[in-house]
C-alpha cells in the first residue's frame, strides 16, 4: 500500500514529531506537514512536573528535536495553528488561519488536555499543568513558604507535590478516593506512595474531593466535600486528562474513550490514522483495548503508525510502561493493574527498594519497582510472554530474577521438536 505523496499530521507534540521523524527514517519522500496549536517546537512532557518545574532543566531540554532537524528533514511545521475540521471526502483539513491542507493520509496525534474542575474560578493562583506555558507559570509561582493545595492524587498531582516540597512550599494533596493513584496502581502500591508523601511532610486528605475554590481577587483556599477549608496561596488542579477526540469525532470517526483505532493505528475513517494519548487501541499482549497516557505510547505507537503508513503492516504490541519520580523514589511500572489487585513483594517496600507483582491466573500482569529500574525490566519479559510463573520464587530475594525469567520464558516458548 502506498502512503501517497502528502501526509498531514495534526498535533505537534511527542507523537506527531516522532511520527514525522519515523516517516523520513523509513524512506517516505513525499510532503509531511506537522500542524500544532502551541507555538513551541514539539516537546516531551515528563520533565514539566519534575526537572523543569524544579528549575534543574531548561524548558528547551524537553524539545523532541531542534528546529534545524525539521528543516533538514523537510518536515513543514505549522505551529500556533489549530486544525478546525476534516473534510473527509475531499481529504482536506481546515486550519484556524483559513488555509486548507490536502492529504493522502492524515494522522491525528491530538493528545489530551487537562480535565477542568467543574465550577473552578479563573483566579490568580489557580494552575493546571499540561503545557510548557503552564509549567513556566507554575514555576514562577512556586515561592518558598507559600501554601500549595494540589487537587488530585494521580501522578501529576503527586509529582507537583514532590517538586513543590523540594522548593520549600507547604503542600497539601486532596484526593476524593480513599487511596492515591486509584486509576493506575493497586491499593497496596498506593499505600507505599502515601507513606512516602507523609514522610516528606505532605498533608494528605483522602476520601474527600475538593468542591470549591475560594477567593475574590486571588485564591485563598479550597473547600472540601465535608465543608472543611484548606487555606492556600496556590492551587494546582491535577484531576486527570481528557483526550482531544473532537476533531476526529466531528468528521465521523468512532470514539469510545479515545478515537478507536486498530492494531495498525487506523481510525474508522478512510486514510485517517491516529497515535498517542488520543487513541483507544487493542493491546494484543493484554488481550484488551486500552487508552494509555504515557511517554512510551506517544513515542512507539506513533512510530508504528509511520511504519504502517509506508506499508510495513506491523501490529503495535507492547507491554505498557510508565514511570514517575517523587522525592527519592523512582517508580516504574510494566503492565496494567486494577485498584483491588493483590500485590506480592520482592524486598521490603518500606525500605525504599522493592518490586511488587500482581498476577492473574498464575501469570504476571503487572510489576512495579521502587528504585529498581534495572531489575524491573526483567519482569517485562514475563508479562510479554504470558508465561506461568511461580510467585513465591519471584518474591524470594535469594533467587535471581534473571534466572526465574529465563526459565519461565523458555517454558513459554517450547522449542519445536
Ligand atoms: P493524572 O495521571 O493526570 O494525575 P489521574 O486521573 O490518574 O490523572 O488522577 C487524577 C485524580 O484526581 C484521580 O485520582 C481522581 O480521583 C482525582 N480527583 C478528581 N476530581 C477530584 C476532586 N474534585 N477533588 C479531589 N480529587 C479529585
Amino acid at each position: 500500500m502506498s502512503a501517497g505523496r502528502r501526509i498531514v499530521i495534526v498535533g505537534a507534540a511527542q507523537a506527531g514529531a516522532r511520527c514525522a521523524e519515523a516517516l523520513r527514517a523509513e524512506g517516505f519522500a513525499g510532503r509531511i506537514v506537522l500542524v500544532g496549536d502551541e507555538k513551541h517546537l514539539p516537546y516531551e512532557r515528563p520533565a514539566l512536573s519534575k526537572a523543569v518545574l524544579l528549575g534543574e532543566a531548561a524548558p528547551e531540554s524537553t524539545e523532541v528535536h531542534p528546529r534545524a532537524f525539521y528543516d533538514e528533514k523537510s518536515i513543514e511545521l505549522r505551529l500556533g495553528v489549530r486544525a478546525e475540521a476534516i473534510a473527509t471526502s475531499a481529504q482536506r483539513v481546515l486550519l484556524s488561519d483559513g488555509a486548507w491542507l490536502t492529504y493522502d493520509r492524515l494522522v491525528l496525534c491530538t493528545g489530551s488536555r487537562a480535565r477542568p474542575l467543574a465550577g473552578a474560578p479563573d483566579l490568580p493562583g489557580v494552575h493546571t499543568l499540561r503545557t510548557l506555558d503552564d509549567c513556566a507559570a507554575l514555576a514562577r509561582a512556586l515561592a518558598p513558604g507559600a501554601r500549595l493545595v494540589v487537587i488530585g492524587g494521580g501522578f501529576i498531582g503527586l509529582e507537583v507535590a514532590s517538586s513543590a516540597v523540594k522548593r520549600g512550599l507547604a503542600v497539601a494533596v486532596v484526593e476524593r478516593q480513599d487511596s492515591l493513584l486509584e486509576r493506575v496502581v493497586p491499593r497496596a502500591v498506593a499505600a507505599q506512595v502515601e507513606r512516602l508523601h507523609r514522610l516528606n511532610g505532605v498533608d494528605l486528605h483522602l476520601g474527600r474531593g475538593a468542591q470549591r475554590i475560594l477567593g475574590q481577587d486571588r485564591v485563598t483556599g479550597v473547600e472540601l466535600q465535608d465543608g472543611s477549608v484548606l487555606p492556600a496561596d496556590l492551587v494546582v488542579i491535577g484531576i486527570g486528562i481528557v483526550p482531544n477526540t473532537e476533531l476526529g469525532e466531528a468528521a465521523g470517526a468512532r470514539s469510545e474513550d479515545g478515537l478507536v483505532v486498530d492494531e495498525y493505528g487506523r481510525t474508522t475513517l478512510a486514510n485517517v490514522w491516529a497515535a498517542g494519548d488520543v487513541t483507544s487501541h487493542p493491546n494484543p499482549i493484554l488481550g484488551r483495548r486500552v487508552r494509555l497516557e504515557s511517554w512510551q505510547n506517544a513515542q512507539n505507537q506513533a512510530i508504528a503508525v509511520a511504519r504502517n503508513l509506508v506499508g510495513q503492516e506491523r501490529r503495535y504490541a507492547e507491554v505498557p510502561w510508565f514511570w514517575s519520580d517523587q522525592f527519592d523514589a523512582n517508580i516504574q511500572m510494566y503492565g496494567l493493574a486494577g485498584p483491588g489487585d493483590a500485590v506480592a513483594w520482592r524486598g521490603d517496600p518500606a525500605g525504599g527498594k522493592a518490586i511488587g507483582f500482581a498476577f492473574a491466573g498464575g501469570r504476571l500482569v503487572f510489576a512495579v519497582g521502587f528504585n529498581m529500574g534495572g531489575e524491573l525490566r526483567l519482569a517485562r519479559r514475563l508479562i510479554e510472554t504470558g508465561a506461568e510463573v511461580d510467585a513465591a520464587a519471584l518474591c524470594d530475594p535469594a533467587r535471581k530474577l534473571k534466572d526465574i525469567v529465563s526459565a519461565a520464558a523458555a517454558s513459554a516458548v517450547a522449542p519445536a521438536a
